[in-house]
């Protein structure tokens, strides 16, 4: 099956699981919010003084739909992708288990 999906999308398709999943929460009105980045278009290449790559860099601007507040994730990788640093303004990093938490508590999206 996973043969036959390559074969379809093609071999610059990114697999499924290179995806980056962030959970943040909004510091206003406490809405979490599920951001999925393709590495492969949003990581950002850098340098060091020598001017070799030393690492990547993720600039991640979110937005919860209650209530609108931009989140800035500015997140650090090393060569080969492991994850240094992560920081973020206007919210929290949380996990995916409390992400669905919430998605289970809410009431059901109207539309959409
Ligand atoms: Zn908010």
């Amino acid at each position: 099956m996973m043969r036959f999906l390559r074969a379809l999308f093609g071999a610059g398709a990114p697999a499924a699981d290179e995806a980056i999943h962030l959970y943040v929460r909004c510091a206003r009105c406490g809405t979490i919010v599920h951001v999925r980045v393709d590495p492969r278009n949003e990581l950002l290449l850098e340098f060091d003084d020598s001017g070799m790559p030393a690492g990547y860099r993720l600039a991640k601007e979110v937005m919860d739909a209650r209530c609108f507040r931009l989140m800035r994730a500015d997140i650090q990788y090393d060569r080969t992708r492991r994850e240094r640093d992560r920081s973020i303004d206007g919210g929290t990093f949380v996990t995916r288990e409390e992400y669905e938490r919430q998605q289970s508590a809410a009431t059901p999206r109207s539309g959409a």
